[in-house]
């Protein structure tokens, strides 16, 4: 087995241009204010393909959150966008659109359309006082002023179809349903105008076991029949690994490690990884006994020079307190399974 340096999109070097939706490079936040800014987001480097849904996972704390936000440009003063490029590629093979320095103009332009974002509370997305399907009607009529007003209630009666909600509740109020039902209706909002890329920002944490399952296996099925691409975001490992094709573990603001749901499980790499893994019940066998990751995550204000895992790793070695282990690809760059993973266990496998 090889390891070689990451270069910015080497994890999904194989695939050409017209295959990748969202290409991420090198894109670093901070939270500027009166001390040492908070480092929130470091480096952080991935492409998405057409229709892969890419879960994003870590502790809180871990920079996961601040992520969403730089992607979509929904951060506030003070998270400043400090590097790095968010470039999204339109399926219509137009040139790729770089959001970071994008104008709120052009921006507006783009959500729904092209990009939409599914919050982790439903009633930050939906206005208490307009029913359901009014607020449908205002986004597909936005988007698309040719829509008359009929046929915009009946598209908005047609997507709560699709995400079991029956027809007449178009004419409800956010607070007359329940709270799994307004999260899928936000669901099928942001799904409303066909988007290619669709982020959703830990959007199960408020509801039950449940209905959370309804909702990953809605989020599945929309997915092979609109074959938008998904980032996902969220602190519950195993919930990734039913529903991601490839997860990017975050720890510190930086990813630690980025593979396919498959090997992530079967064979971590990341002590960090192995830990979260340890932490959730196994998908398809008894729980034994949990493991917990003794410690807490680092203040981001002050780094240590080397791993920022150190103090919590059961692993540790000399050169990890000294120097930052850089996120190396594992196996042949050029193959869409290649994985990366950022820790010093593997610095031998890494030499030419
Ligand atoms: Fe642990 Fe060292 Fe790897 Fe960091 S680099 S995760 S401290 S073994």
């Amino acid at each position: 087995m090889t390891m070689t340096r990451t270069r910015p999109g080497d994890d999904t070097a194989a695939a050409t241009p017209s295959e990748i939706v969202l290409d991420v490079d090198g894109l670093s936040v901070e939270y500027a204010g009166a001390g040492a800014p908070v480092r929130a987001c470091t480096d952080v480097t991935f492409q998405l393909r057409r229709g892969e849904i890419l879960g994003v996972v870590g502790e809180s704390g871990s920079g996961k959150s601040t992520l969403i936000t730089a992607l979509t440009r929904l951060q506030r003063p003070p998270a400043v966008t400090t590097s790095g490029h968010v470039v999204f590629h339109p399926q219509s093979g137009e040139p790729g659109i770089d959001l970071v320095p994008l104008k709120p103009r052009a921006l507006r332009a783009l959500r729904w359309t092209s990009l939409s974002i599914v919050l982790q509370s439903a009633m930050d997305a939906l206005n208490p006082v307009m029913r359901l399907g009014a607020q449908f009607v205002d986004v597909l009529r936005v988007h698309d002023r040719s829509m008359s007003n009929a046929a915009a209630w009946e598209e908005a009666r047609r997507l709560l179809g699709l995400v079991g909600i029956s027809a007449d509740r178009a004419r409800s109020y956010p607070h007359e349903l329940s709270g799994g039902m307004r999260q899928r209706a936000t669901i099928a909002l942001a799904l409303a105008c066909r988007p290619e890329l669709v982020v959703m920002d830990e959007p199960t944490t408020a509801v039950d076991v449940v209905m959370q399952r309804q909702i990953l296996a809605q989020v599945l099925r929309l997915r092979r029949e609109f074959g938008f691409a998904v980032v996902f975001v969220t602190h519950d490992l195993s919930l990734l690994l039913e529903l991601a094709d490839r997860i990017a573990v975050m720890y510190a603001g930086r990813i630690v490690e980025l593979a396919s749901a498959e090997d992530l499980y079967r064979t971590p790499l990341h002590p960090y990884t192995r830990g979260l893994r340890d932490s959730f019940p196994p998908l398809h066998a008894p729980v034994t006994r949990l493991e917990g990751i003794p410690g807490s995550p680092p203040d981001l204000r002050a780094l240590p020079a080397g791993c920022p895992f150190a103090p919590r790793c059961p692993a540790v070695m000399d050169r990890c307190r000294d120097i930052l282990p850089p996120l190396l690809s594992h196996g042949d760059p050029d193959s869409p399974d290649a994985r990366s993973v950022a820790c010093h266990l593997h610095d031998e496998e890494l030499i030419p």
